[in-house]
């Protein structure tokens, strides 16, 4: 098993706070593979829109998530 992604809501927006920076470049920084590349997953609590983020290239990017049903 490999830990993907990192997940959150906020009270309203999903784009990473200033708090979330901080930790997803402390993450990165700590160079520990299990860190490398993980999504942050923040969901809008209202609409319950998701965003993704990942660093790459030391600059926040960010990705789709596409969610699928197993069955
Ligand atoms: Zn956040």
């Amino acid at each position: 098993m490999k830990l993907v992604s990192i997940f959150h809501s906020h009270p309203s927006g999903n784009h990473p706070s200033g708090v979330d920076i901080t930790n997803m470049s402390r993450l990165q920084e700590s160079g520990l593979k299990s860190f490398q590349f993980i999504i942050w997953t923040i969901m809008d609590s209202e609409t319950k829109d998701l965003n993704g983020f990942m660093i790459l290239e030391d600059e926040i990017v960010q990705i789709e998530v596409i969610i699928k049903n197993s069955k």
